[in-house]
């Protein structure tokens, strides 16, 4: 599909920009908002009102209810239902515009609908309900995939925009963003709707088309919110960020305006979205993203070693590092190494590029050393290396199905392209407990920093579980790569990290006053400080505030550092150039410091 002509373009556009819903009288708004008005309070849209809007997007509005109303009362079935069957699975969560896939987070939020959602279809729909919120001082929130562990796409008393079936997706040959002939030579790329999530993309672009697009690792991950936080996928050492790949965006921005916007029409805008934050800078209804030739073959390669004793482990994290200096920081590999407090250290990498044997090559010395000290260390689980066609990574083969390799939405009329990795079933309706992440720099490879990583990973280790996450730092990607991704408002610090450290702690489905499946605070609280200490000892080794703002701890102190560094002035500047009035306000997004937390009041 070629873009839209300029003229239709332009067309659209005017028809878009009509400020309001059609039969309402807008109050206006001369000074700078103050607040956001709730349900009941003055200034609430009357039912006029909002029959007006349901008219305007075609009928799709709806008042939400919490599913949890049905657990009010003790046993209902609707409620044994909701815990025992939606919340264990990740697409029939994404399905219900009321729920969110994290339900909460102890001390820090708890999901709540909002009052009414527009299900939006059309860029129409989008100007209708932006414009409403704007005239009317709404608290407005937008939820693609709904996966935020921050809570970004919940809001109690807001109107909220469902992009959940905007979720096409169109090949292109040869795309030129909108204006940049001759500027941007034309690639192949893929236009996704904004409600669309990876398993919707990956299948258009790899499994039906032959192609790579660099996406999130989970599958149910909403494609809109990934993008704009910076995304990282399995792959991302040889593909870099998603947000790097973006070619081009159709935004609907406070003002109501629907703007196609990219690095020639507004490069600014377009900059920011890409890792800026989601729902700060307007909403995103289309995205388009580079297609890559599809490598030839992915791989895994899974082992858990045990140590036999703490002593026996730092010298096991110890040989770890120095295979990772030496074998793993280049674009063939991504993915986790785990260390546990119980001495425990599972590999759960992926490759690419490379065949199986190459692959067996590269871990053979540190599998070699492992089994050459029997008396420090044993292999929980063997070493367990394999590849498959890329074509078929993401497809729901049946091979796959019946090794359990993939899960699939159970749901008798769901899609059958409706699959997810087992590893992710469990973060379906978590409650998180305690997060936090880091920026490893490659600098702390280098043969006489090592001992002290070492020793730092160790020490971290004995508080509470980590993960380093290869995929999620850029250090010996292709040089193109890392180029791409300083030209995005991601913090730099990605840049030349060689992981991301990711320390995390979630609780089973639960949620507050329903019997029996209350939230474990006290356990939280208690991993919480486990996790601080953990932190703590990494910070040892000099490490700035950098963290990736999707995987994060929700009490970050310092968060504009942490997760845009020397980005943020630049994003604020746009935030308020788009958005002078603070429509689009998130936990610790652009300019939130603006609103108090809940997002209803502007600060003094
Ligand atoms: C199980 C799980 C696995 C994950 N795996 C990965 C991973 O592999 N790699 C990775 O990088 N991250 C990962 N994440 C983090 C994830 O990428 C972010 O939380 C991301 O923002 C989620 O996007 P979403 O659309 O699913 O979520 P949502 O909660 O719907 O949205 C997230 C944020 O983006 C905003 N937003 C959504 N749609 C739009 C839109 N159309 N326009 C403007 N703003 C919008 C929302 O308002 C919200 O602030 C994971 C999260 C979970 C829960």
């Amino acid at each position: 599909m070629q873009p839209a002509s300029k003229h239709r373009r332009r067309l659209l556009g005017a028809a878009l920009a009509a400020p309001v819903v059609q039969g309402l009288s807008a109050p206006a708004f001369a000074q700078p908002v103050a607040g956001r008005v709730r349900p009941g309070e003055p200034g609430w849209p009357t039912a006029a009102e909002w029959a007006a809007l349901r008219s305007a997007v075609g009928g799709r509005l709806t008042a939400l209810r919490s599913p949890f109303n049905a657990c009010r009362d003790g046993v209902d079935p609707a409620c044994a239902r909701l815990f025992d069957e939606t919340l264990r699975n990740p697409y029939a969560i994404g399905d219900d515009p009321a729920l969110t896939q994290t339900l909460g987070w102890v001390d820090a939020w708890t999901l709540q609908p909002s009052a009414y959602a527009v299900e939006a279809r059309t860029d129409e729909d989008v100007v209708a309900a932006v414009n409403f919120a704007r005239e009317r001082r709404l608290r407005l929130v937008v939820k693609g995939g709904g996966h935020s562990y921050q809570g970004t796409s919940s809001a109690p008393d807001s109107l909220l925009v469902w992009t959940r079936r905007m979720n096409h997706t169109v090949l292109h040959d040869a795309f030129v963003p909108a204006g940049c002939d001759g500027r941007i030579a034309p690639q192949r790329a893929v236009t996704v709707g904004a409600g669309a999530i990876w398993s919707q993309a990956y299948d258009a672009v790899t499994t039906q088309g032959g192609g790579y697009v660099q996406g999130g690792g989970c599958l149910t991950v909403g494609v809109a919110g990934l993008v704009q936080s910076g995304g990282f996928g399995s792959f991302s050492k040889a593909f870099g960020l998603a947000s790097a790949n973006l070619l081009e965006a159709r935004v609907i921005t406070a003002d109501g305006e629907a703007r196609t916007v990219n690095a020639c029409t507004e490069p600014e805008l377009f900059w920011a979205l890409k890792g800026g934050g989601g729902g700060s800078f307007g909403i995103v209804t289309r995205l388009t993203l580079r297609v890559h030739p599809l490598p030839e073959p992915f791989g895994a390669v899974n082992m858990t070693v045990k140590a036999r004793s703490p002593e026996a482990f730092r010298r096991l994290v110890g040989r770890m590092v120095d295979f990772c200096a030496t074998a793993l920081i280049n674009p063939s590999w991504g993915e986790q190494i785990r260390l546990r407090p119980d001495n425990t250290l599972r590999v759960s990498m992926v490759f690419q590029g490379i065949g199986r044997g190459e692959a067996q090559g590269v871990w053979q010395p540190f599998i070699d050393a492992v089994a050459a000290a029997p008396q420090d260390f044993w292999f929980e689980s063997a070493p367990f290396i394999v590849s498959t066609s890329a074509r078929d990574f993401w497809a729901p083969t049946l091979v796959k199905k019946t090794l359990g390799f993939i899960k699939s939405d159970a749901r008798p009329d769901a899609p059958k392209s409706n699959v997810f990795w087992p590893g992710d079933e469990g973060q379906a309706g978590q409650v998180m407990h305690a997060y936090d992440s880091a920026w490893l720099p490659a600098a702390l490879l280098q043969p006489g920093r090592r001992a002290a990583l070492a020793d730092a990973l160790f020490a971290a280790s004995r508080q509470a579980s980590l993960s380093l996450h290869f995929n999620k730092g850029l250090a010996g990607g292709p040089s193109e790569v890392v180029a791409a991704a300083r030209d995005t408002a991601v913090n730099p610090a990605v840049l030349d990290a060689f992981a991301l450290v990711i320390l995390a702690t979630t609780g089973r489905p639960a949620y507050p006053g329903v019997a029996g499946r209350e939230p474990d605070a006290a356990l939280a609280r208690r991993q919480r400080d486990a996790i601080g200490r953990a932190t703590a000892e990494l910070r040892k080794l000099g490490l700035e505030p950098g963290a990736y703002l999707s995987e994060s701890n929700y009490f970050e102190p310092d968060w504009q550092r942490a997760f845009w560094g020397t980005n943020y002035p630049r994003l604020l500047a746009t935030k308020r150039r788009y958005d002078p009035d603070g429509l689009f306000v998130v936990h610790h997004g652009v300019d939130s410091e603006s609103w108090s937390a809940d997002g209803f009041t502007r600060r003094a």
